[in-house]
């Protein structure tokens, strides 16, 4: 008889995270009460119009905008956002969009030009717009956007996140400020943030949040905004919103999401991380060849991360050969290395659950003592897994 648990029946391998909230491992963990509001609305025919005014009452109320809503995740809400400032609320464009020759740049810091999974520009460029980068890789001054504000500018796009180059950035309030005296709108991806309530304050016209990420939510993207402009994004859904359609399931697990988030605990799940980084610098402080130190978030959500500093030498193992043999555990621990060419990974304990706790550390241990134990293995190095990369990309269906 087939298992009623999917990981047997269908043959996955189970993971624990201690990357963060990555697309590429589902998010994050779904609240139960968000879980549960979900089930109803998926057993259930609702009015669409009236889920998405729902969303909006309550994304005033989180995050203290005039209006929002819902999109199937951030992404798309970017795509909807610049999609809704070449159309306007003109319903033949909105079916025809991508226009050609419609007055249509979004200006763009360089170093907000990331990848998060995919290319920021690509979703200005699905639209039709024109992507209008502005400053070099680690410097944008007040007259570089100053001066790309012309005639045939529909916005300006500000990125927060981890990904971005932030040495010499213009900061959000400048941003805004010299956007506005030009009269054009500020959209923000901020995807990934904590702070729910601050860009709307300063002045941002649309500003975008996963559902899926802190929030502990099902896929999703939450728009706040400003009235009217919501009002256009919305109405995407009558054109290219339609090709990244968001259903029933993922408004209602946003509007759940920011309903738990008001009530959630905040301090008690800062406590319970801060144990578990308390208990992982036990383990682990007195390993050889290794360093570790607690770590602040990059763009300051209150989230404290252990880091591990690898001394190849001594370790016998280059970091990305540690996470890569993590990887390949069972079950599978992932650790967050977007910089480990830097020889160092991070330990996320956000997504961490009781019982996978000691598991993390007692995994670190054993894999640093299988390397060390094996002193004349040939190491690979950075350059080896970087021309890896691509085949292993391409790999997906062998
Ligand atoms: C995760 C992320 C996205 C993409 O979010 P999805 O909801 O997964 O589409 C976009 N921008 C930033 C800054 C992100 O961190």
């Amino acid at each position: 008889m087939d298992s009623d648990n999917i990981f047997e029946r269908w043959n996955l391998n189970r993971i624990i995270n201690v990357s963060g909230t990555m697309t590429s491992l589902g998010a994050s963990r779904v609240l139960p009460k968000i879980r549960k509001d979900v089930d109803q609305i998926l057993n259930s025919f609702v009015d669409i119009d009236q889920l998405q005014n729902e969303a909006s009452r309550v994304i005033r109320k989180v995050i203290g905008s005039e209006s929002g809503c819902i999109t199937s995740s951030s992404s798309a809400g970017i795509v909807a956002s610049i999609a809704s400032f070449i159309t306007q609320n003109n319903l033949d464009k909105i079916e025809k969009i991508p226009l050609e020759n419609e007055k249509s740049k979004v200006v763009l810091q360089m170093g907000h030009q990331i990848n998060y999974g995919a290319p920021v520009d690509q979703s200005i460029k699905l639209t039709g717009a024109k992507v209008q980068l502005i400053g070099s890789a680690a410097q944008c001054e007040t007259y570089h956007l100053r001066n790309s504000l012309d005639q045939d500018v529909i916005c300006g796009l500000y990125v927060i996140s981890h990904h971005t180059v932030r040495e010499n950035e213009l900061p959000l309030d400048l941003f805004v400020n010299i956007c506005h005296e030009q009269n054009v709108p500020v959209i923000v991806d901020m995807a990934s943030e904590y702070d729910l309530t601050n860009p709307i304050k300063l002045g941002a016209d649309l500003v975008i949040y996963s559902g899926h990420k802190f929030l502990s939510g099902v896929t999703s993207g939450i728009v706040a905004g400003k009235k009217q402009y919501i009002k256009n994004v919305h109405l995407q859904n009558r054109g290219i919103g339609r090709h990244m359609k968001v259903g029933k399931e993922g408004i209602a697990g946003a509007i759940s999401a920011l309903e738990c988030w008001m009530t959630r605990d905040h301090e008690f799940e800062k406590n319970k991380e801060t144990q578990i980084i308390k208990k992982w610098k036990n383990d682990l402080f007195d390993l050889q060849g290794i360093e570790i130190s607690e770590h602040e978030d990059w763009t300051g959500n209150p989230i404290t991360r252990l880091k591990i500093k690898i001394d190849p030498e001594r370790c016998f193992a280059n970091a990305w050969e540690i996470s890569s043999r993590l990887k390949n555990l069972n079950p599978s621990i992932v650790v967050r290395d977007d910089l480990i060419e830097n020889q160092e990974f991070f330990l996320d304990p956000c997504n961490i659950n009781h019982d996978e706790i000691g598991l993390v550390s007692d995994s670190i241990i054993k894999v640093l003592n299988d390397f060390t134990n094996d002193p004349e293995r040939k190491k690979e190095t950075w350059s080896e897994v970087k021309s890896t990369r691509e085949k292993n990309i391409l790999s997906w269906g062998d």
